[in-house]
């Protein structure tokens, strides 16, 4: 299987949350960002929250 995957336990959350297979950068920021604003209380996608993303994220 191809794309980009992530795992929210990757950026230190105790959460089972993860998705695979997104073909796009923009998209899977997007569920990220969808996914933290319900189960995170992250309001927005800060500059350092958009750093760590960049580690976590796997092809
Ligand atoms: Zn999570």
């Amino acid at each position: 299987m191809s794309g980009l995957s992530f795992k929210c336990k990757d950026l230190g959350f105790v959460c089972d949350f993860e998705v695979k297979g997104v073909a796009s950068r923009e998209e899977i920021t997007e569920i990220i960002r969808n996914h933290g604003k319900r189960c995170h209380q992250l309001e927005s996608i800060t500059p350092q929250i958009e750093k760590q993303l960049s580690k976590v994220i796997r092809e």
